[in-house]
């Protein structure tokens, strides 16, 4: 079968054969790729030749982002049948740490996992996979073309739900007592920035709006740009991070409300990212999900910084993929954001390709680029 990725010492993407996956172990899943995403991990990977290939191979199937259905079940899988549409998540766990053990190896404590598509382990962007049923989830059949968004938008769920978590440290947000962090109405009377309106940007917006909280979401795009109109479509407010310092970036999201309450960093812009800690506003929580490729060696006056992360009460996390709970709340919140913002996630895609168009999927992309999909054909 056809697979897509990198090969051993080869810059670029590349297309190979692999033999077509079975079932070995009773727990297993044969699943046939219907549509797989492409996202900027992806585009980084083969930008910046980001190989992490297994030991003992010469090449990795990329993709971490997938629909696909049941073409076949092992004897003890009991959550899933042949003909299901399902999804899986990326990281598999290192077997050794309490998370992994228990289905969190998000929050590995040893580093000894593996991610499929990206970090030793073969993706999705080929015909079939094989994997435990642990790691796969049943989708609701009505869900099947949206479904490709419940990897990216599980990141935004864990990133939020870490939010709300530690947040729940304040327990008089505001004056309402019915809008704590972790009350169903947590949103309300809340004010946030989100850093970049690309695919997880624009999907942390909308679980951002689908609370209530007013958001700004600050990137280096026109304002007619496609994801400007998403970003507006949600109720959010754009900022064009190219007329404003950080520090006006914050000015700006501070008035009226004063206080800004979240911010929300999904563009990987290190220098910015680093910068806008010193904006932060009292006891605020800043969450960062981006990762800079390059290197970047600023000045800072860390006794400032350091001073006012004290006095201030201010928290700073980071936040990186996201496990089985984060595809449950996803599958929940895509048909929520789907009807209340009114066929958004389709407008998201707006590049779609097959498998053999390989080097077109990678090539450098145009102004009115959001999100890729790959159909994935049968014998293709
Ligand atoms: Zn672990
Ligand atoms: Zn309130």
């Amino acid at each position: 079968m056809l697979a897509i990725g990198m090969v051993r010492g080869k810059p670029g993407v590349h297309a190979f054969d692999l033999p077509r996956p079975d079932i070995r172990q009773p727990d297993e899943v044969l699943v046939r790729v219907k549509t797989a995403g492409v996202d900027g991990t992806d585009f980084n990977m083969v930008r910046h030749n980001l190989q992490d290939i297994a030991e003992g191979r010469n090449e990795i199937v990329m993709g971490h982002e997938m629909v696909g259905v049941v073409e076949a079940a092992g004897s003890e899988v009991k959550s899933v049948a042949p003909g299901d549409t399902v999804v899986m998540t990326v990281r598999r766990g290192c077997g050794i740490c309490q998370p992994c053990l228990h289905n969190q190896s998000d929050m590995c404590m040893t580093g000894l996992y593996t991610e499929r598509g990206i970090h030793k382990r073969d993706g999705f962007f080929t015909e079939f996979v094989v994997d435990q049923e642990q790691y796969i989830i049943k989708v609701p059949a009505d869900l099947a073309k949206l479904a490709v968004f419940t990897e990216p938008l599980s990141i935004a769920e864990k990133g939020i739900e870490q939010i709300r978590v530690i947040q729940s440290r304040l327990p008089w947000a505001c004056e309402h007592p019915n809008h704590t962090f972790l009350s169903p109405d947590w949103g309300k009377c809340k004010t946030a920035l989100v850093l970049g309106a690309g695919p997880l940007g624009i999907l942390a917006t909308a679980l951002l709006r689908l609370a209530d909280v007013y958001t700004y979401v600050a990137d280096i795009v026109p304002e007619d740009s496609p994801k400007v109109h998403l970003v507006k479509h949600m109720g959010a407010n754009y900022i064009d991070a190219r007329s404003k310092t950080p520090k006006e970036l914050v000015e700006f999201c501070c008035s009226p409300p004063g206080n800004l309450d979240i911010i929300f960093e999904a563009s990987g812009a290190a220098a910015t990212a680093i910068e806008l800690i010193n904006y932060m506003s009292r006891s605020s929580i800043y969450v960062m999900t981006g990762i800079p490729r390059e290197e970047l060696v600023m000045k800072v006056d860390a006794a400032r910084l350091v001073r006012q992360i004290v006095r201030y009460n201010q928290v700073i996390v980071g936040s990186v993929n996201s496990n089985r709970s984060h595809f449950e709340m996803s599958l929940k919140d895509i048909p929520a954001i789907n009807s209340r913002f009114g066929g958004m996630l389709e407008e998201m895609i707006t590049h779609s390709f097959k498998l053999k168009d390989y080097e077109r999927i990678f090539a450098p992309t145009d102004q009115k680029h959001i999100k890729t999909v790959i159909e994935v054909e049968p014998g293709e």
